[in-house]
């Protein structure tokens, strides 16, 4: 929960930067470039991406993800003189959010992935760039991507996590790569869930894994509504089946006693928890994993092993120390999401180091607020800070579709500049209700309206 910065911490930075000049990135403490860009990059070094002439203070947003979508839009809404420029890597969207609602045949793929970056830019104002960041340089206000160089006057980075499979002890790269591609987790590229799809829909029956990592990973209640979603298939399909959960935490990490309830009233004999059992490693050849105790046969698996910030972060030199983390997410300003030491630079979503819930209501909220601390400091202003809001809804029921959620704020203490957590405030709805499953579709409406649409 720690994440207060200081002066020997910035340091410490510094070091980072440099170790990855050590470690042939070529970076100095201003300038990081992506291993092996180098080879891949389509234009050489120096040459400019082929864009307009900025029209007023460039603002490029890297990730097209919720968070980035989100200040792309709103920054320019905010300070209309802004010109803005988002550079996505990806030229197709899929949401993350909705598609344990696929898999069980309660959304089509349409629902998750009929929106438009180029719709996005258009309604908005702002320039889709479909290109991938390769390296940064701060000094010069210089962000290097695949199809050329971008100078920016502010740059927001929101490039969301990678996994960690190193912390379910998974070392080796062809381990991981079989791992990787066989029984993907499901919380990063939407590949990823076209394949779980595949394995929901084509399931005959015997032990589906479902694990749950320790630490601060993305969405926290979207294991659990996973199992639930595939559980309902297995009920319905009335296979010989049973969904197997190992959950690295000693409790479900969050809307507690609505899963317990559901996993006793809906899936009894179809859904068995087991926590507090960490994966220490698999092998993949035999289709087990293992823990402290045991080793676990399975039929078929979606392994979700720990989340750390995007791999980008660290390799543009935007890293916290690990003294803030244990996850290796960025080195910013608590409230304000700039990089320590540099009002220029941003990282936001779910790469930061602040505890939130990494989810999309949390990047929609914190963006809409970035976008406003952006704007106030483009006009020489001082910015105010809004904690962001975590709206989350889990499915745990299919037919008929019932729902449970939750609805936190944060509060912050001055005197440590520490966000220490869930608010007050924050409610828990662990009643299923269908009122609520109508609400987990629209509230996810909700989100692609406010970053696709004017
Ligand atoms: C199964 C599942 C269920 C979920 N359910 C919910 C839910 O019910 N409610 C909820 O609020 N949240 C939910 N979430 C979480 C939510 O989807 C994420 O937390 C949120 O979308 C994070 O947004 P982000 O912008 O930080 O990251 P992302 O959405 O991952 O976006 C990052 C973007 O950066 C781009 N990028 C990365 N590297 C580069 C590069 N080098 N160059 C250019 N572009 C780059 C990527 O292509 C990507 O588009 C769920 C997630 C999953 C996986």
């Amino acid at each position: 929960m720690n994440n207060k910065h200081n002066r020997r911490d910035f340091l410490k930075l510094g070091s980072v930067a440099l170790a990855a000049g050590a470690t042939g990135l070529g970076a100095s403490a201003a300038v990081a470039a992506v291993a092996g860009a180098g080879e891949s990059a389509a234009v050489s070094s120096g040459t400019k991406a082929d864009l307009p002439k900025a029209k007023g203070p460039r603002l490029v947003v890297v990730g097209g993800g919720t968070s980035g979508l989100t200040i792309a839009k709103y920054a320019k809404k905010e300070y209309p003189k802004f010109d803005v420029v988002l550079v996505e890597k990806r030229d197709m969207y899929a949401s993350c959010f909705s598609s344990n609602l696929w898999y069980a045949g309660l959304v089509n793929l349409e629902f998750l992935a009929d929106h438009s970056f180029l719709d996005a830019a258009v309604n908005n104002n702002y320039i889709y760039f479909n290109a991938t960041v390769t390296g940064l340089d701060r000094t010069g206000r210089k962000l290097i991507t695949n199809k050329g160089e971008i100078d920016y006057d502010y740059l927001v980075v929101a490039p969301g996590i990678d996994y960690d499979y190193e912390k379910i002890g998974v070392k080796d790269p062809e381990t991981m790569t079989a791992v990787r591609q066989t029984w993907p987790g499901g919380f990063t590229q939407s590949t990823e869930h076209v394949t779980i799809h595949r394995k929901v829909r084509e399931f005959e029956g015997g032990l589906f894994l479902q694990s749950v990592p320790s630490g601060n990973y993305r969405c926290l209640p979207a294991p659990y509504e996973r199992a639930c979603m595939i559980a309902a298939v297995i009920k319905k399909n009335k296979l010989k089946g049973k969904v197997l959960i190992l959950d690295a935490n000693p409790e479900i990490t969050i809307k507690a006693p609505g899963f317990h309830a559901a996993f006793d009233e809906l899936y009894k004999g179809i859904i068995e928890w087991r926590p507090s059992s960490p994966i220490t490693g698999v092998d993949a050849a035999k289709k087990q994993v293992h823990t402290d105790v045991d080793s676990i046969s399975f039929d078929e698996a979606a392994i979700y092993p720990n989340v750390r910030g995007a791999v980008l972060i660290e390799q543009l030199g935007l890293m916290a120390d690990s003294s803030h983390s244990n996850q290796k997410e960025a080195y910013i300003d608590t409230r304000f999401n700039n990089f320590i030491g540099d009002e220029r630079v941003y990282v936001t979503g779910d790469s930061r180091n602040q505890p939130y819930s990494k989810s999309a209501n949390t990047s929609n909220t914190e963006g809409h607020n970035v976008a406003k601390v952006l704007a106030a400091r483009a006009q020489g202003k001082d910015p105010a800070w809004v904690a962001p809001e975590t709206i989350c809804y889990s499915m745990v029921n299919a037919d008929p579709m019932e729902a449970i959620s939750v609805d936190a704020g944060y509060d912050y203490d001055p005197e440590k500049d520490l966000i220490t957590g869930f608010s007050k405030a924050t409610k828990v709805y662990n009643e299923r209700s269908a009122a609520r499953g109508v609400a987990t579709l629209e509230w996810a409406r909700g989100i692609y309206r406010d970053v696709f649409k004017a």
